[in-house]
């Protein structure tokens, strides 16, 4: 599951709320996560605050360049962290996916100090 992922997060094609637009469907431009403009569909990996708490905890900041789309994020990741860090990152980043569908449901989410344990 967690390569499907990186995967889809690698060839842009996860079904954010930008994506979703692109293929004309009709949704809504905030972030499930943390109720901010959901503009761009870097928000979920780079830009969200719970995306950069839970980052932070688990010690891989975010950098504050300016990446394009998921694409150009994870090849960042990839190319400036080891493998163990790498996948640490890549697992925070689906699990915090996962949360973001929970919310899609109505289901209650983990907060973001809560992710780490789930790793
Ligand atoms: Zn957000």
């Amino acid at each position: 599951m967690v390569k499907h992922f990186a995967w889809r997060l690698y060839s842009d094609s996860l079904p954010s709320c930008t994506n979703l637009r692109k293929m004309g469907i009709t949704v809504n431009d905030v972030c499930f996560l943390c109720g901010g403009k959901e503009a761009i569909s870097i928000h979920s990996f780079q830009q969200c605050p719970y995306v950069v708490e839970v980052n932070n905890l688990l010690r891989c900041p975010i950098p504050t360049n300016i990446f394009v789309d998921s694409k150009d994020l994870l090849e960042f990741f990839h190319v400036n962290m080891d493998w163990r860090d790498f996948n640490c990152w890549l697992i925070g980043m689906w699990v915090t996916w996962h949360q973001r569908n929970l919310t899609l449901n109505g289901e209650v989410i983990r907060q973001p100090g809560e992710v780490p344990e789930t790793l």
